[in-house]
């Protein structure tokens, strides 16, 4: 199965996107995290796109395309994958087409603006595997490490509070788009994702009929 998970910055996309990945016994793909890795590792790569990631804007459509291509033509992607923020922009959303990736749901979680900037101060994330927390709505077995690999989490720097508006801005701007070309081929489903974690999976497992 192949499936987007869409939906704003801090929606939820990787909370639920770990869980359905388990479920389904295929790997979860982040271009954020992607993005991430290559930023810490300093790769060419890395300094290419830290710029545009620090300061909450998207990262060049072609780079993305690059980094995606290469990564879902790896063995473990061959019975299928979750893409997690990806595509952001219409270009994405054609070039994944032009790869001949057959996307089988694009699953919008749906959550207003105003409920963002709680979800990002209290975000805590993994540096080592990615999974993210939330010191709140959904904090770790123990305070400050991951369940899954128990590093030492971290805040990222894009989720200050001026940083969040911006990606905001880009999301309604660049991405929210993306929803209506996934609508026009029959493939979107949309989930109330202001609900409580456990609710939200409920219904996403519903909507995908796993
Ligand atoms: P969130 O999950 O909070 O929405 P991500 O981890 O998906 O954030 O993305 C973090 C940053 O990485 C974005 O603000 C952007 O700079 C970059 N990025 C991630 N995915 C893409 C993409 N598909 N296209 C362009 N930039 C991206
Ligand atoms: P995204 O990948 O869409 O940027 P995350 O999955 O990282 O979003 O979630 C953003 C923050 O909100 C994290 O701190 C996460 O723990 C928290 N969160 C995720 N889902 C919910 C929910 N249903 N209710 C409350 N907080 C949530
Ligand atoms: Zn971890």
């Amino acid at each position: 199965m192949k499936l987007i998970l869409f939906g704003a910055p801090g929606a939820g996309k990787g909370t639920q996107a770990s869980k359905i990945a388990d479920r389904l016994g295929v790997p979860t793909i982040s271009t954020g995290n992607i993005i991430r890795e290559a930023i810490a590792a300093g790769t060419e790569l890395g300094k290419k796109v830290k710029e545009y990631s620090n300061a909450g804007k998207l990262v060049p459509d072609e780079v993305v395309i690059g980094m995606l291509s290469e990564r879902i033509s790896r063995a473990d992607c061959a019975n299928g994958f979750i893409l997690d923020g990806f595509p952001r922009t219409i270009a994405q959303a054609e070039a994944l087409d032009a790869l001949g990736v057959e996307i089988e749901c694009a699953l919008s979680l749906e959550v207003p603006d105003e409920d963002i900037e709680r979800r990002m101060t209290g975000r805590r994330s993994c540096p080592a595997c990615g999974e993210t927390y939330h010191i709140i709505y959904n904090p770790p077995t123990s305070e400050g490490r991951c369940d899954k690999c128990s590093a030492e989490l971290i805040r990222r720097a894009d989720d200050a509070p001026e940083t969040v508006q911006a990606r905001l801005a880009v999301y309604h701007e660049q991405t929210e788009p993306v929803k209506a070309y996934y609508d026009a081929k029959g493939k979107l489903k949309t989930v109330d994702g202001r609900q409580a974690v456990e609710k939200v999976t409920e219904d996403a497992y519903a909507a995908l009929g796993i």
